[in-house]
């Protein structure tokens, strides 16, 4: 139990679902109405240790879209095949202060700021998919898989077409426009869908969080998903940006590396100790699950595990 700073973490758990059920502010993003998943009152929470233990409760069986938190891992994958110095020609690390889906800065500065944002992540894809254009969903898939511990699916209503994308669309032509990107814009925005209608549950989340708390090695099968010298790059890169334009307040009050997505997930990794991950669909509106950045803030204050508060 050396990881934990709870003697029952089972209940302390039991706790923090009581504390923000409550919370009913927010609305269910359109990505998840589009795929059927439009239970606003779905809630789950989930940690798991560097050495293989883990807990869930309530809806923590509950497969739902991991959406954007897809970002850090497709960066790493991208790392791990391309190289720092390749990957960050085509994208910066910059944190913005503009929504996750903004075409404002690109217009601006001709590359995306970051990779967990829309921009930076369709610029990553695209990398991917042109690198290897037949394989690079099964290899993007098989990399999600080894974080999770398990073979990783596709939401049953995800579909293949892109062609409503339109915002997405305009970011992936602005990047073609700018020579970020290659010619197969349909291509590369396939790849991206793909990975943002990945599934997962909390538990799964929360193993994902705590392999790169591992320094990169599944805790429970010890597969590795990522290089070792990669980590960092992702967990920086969580923590200055992976909350979008709320990061720096993320920072001041939960102090972890952390990433969300708009079908109601949010991760956060405890370096060196644990991932934790909360489930819950309405969403503020920066992007974020109400109930799961309340319960994240409570949790890292109530276990002291904000990276820089002694
Ligand atoms: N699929 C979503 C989009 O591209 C993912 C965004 C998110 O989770 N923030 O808009």
């Amino acid at each position: 139990m050396s990881h934990l700073p709870s003697s029952d973490p089972a209940g302390y758990l039991d706790d923090l679902l009581v504390r923000f059920r409550p919370l009913t502010d927010g609305s269910i993003n359109g990505a998840s109405e589009a795929l059927g998943d439009t239970e606003p009152e779905r809630f789950g929470v989930a940690l798991a240790t560097v050495d293989g233990q883990v807990f869930g409760a309530s809806d923590d069986g509950v497969q739902f879209a991991i959406q954007s938190i897809s970002k850090p891992f497709l960066y790493g994958l991208a790392l791990d095949l391309f190289g720092r110095e390749k990957v960050h020609a085509k994208v910066a690390v910059e944190p913005t202060t503009e929504a996750f889906n903004s075409l404002t800065e690109l217009e601006e500065d001709h590359l995306p700021y970051n990779p967990m944002i829309n921009s930076g992540a369709i610029a990553i894809s695209a990398m991917l998919h042109h690198a290897d254009p037949d394989s690079a969903s099964a290899t993007m898939m098989a990399m999600l898989g080894r974080y999770m511990g398990r073979e990783a699916t596709r939401h049953p209503r995800a579909v293949d077409d892109v062609s409503g994308a339109h915002r997405n669309l305009a970011i992936a032509h602005l990047l073609r426009h700018f020579e970020v990107i290659g010619d197969d814009i349909v291509g590369s925005m396939k790849l991206y869908n793909r990975q943002c209608t990945a599934t997962a549950n909390v538990r799964e989340l929360a193993l994902m969080a705590a392999t790169l708390a591992n320094g990169g090695e599944h805790p429970v099968t010890d597969e590795r998903a990522i290089r070792r010298d990669h980590v960092g790059d992702v967990l920086t890169l969580m923590f200055t940006c992976g909350m979008y334009d709320t990061s720096g307040s993320w920072a001041y009050t939960v102090g972890l590396p952390a990433k969300s997505g708009v079908g109601g997930g949010i991760l956060a990794v405890v370096p060196g100790r644990m991932g934790l991950a909360v489930y819950s669909p309405r969403l503020d509106s920066h992007g974020h699950s109400v109930r799961a950045v309340a319960a994240l803030r409570a949790w890292s204050a109530d276990w002291n595990l904000a990276m820089f508060r002694l």
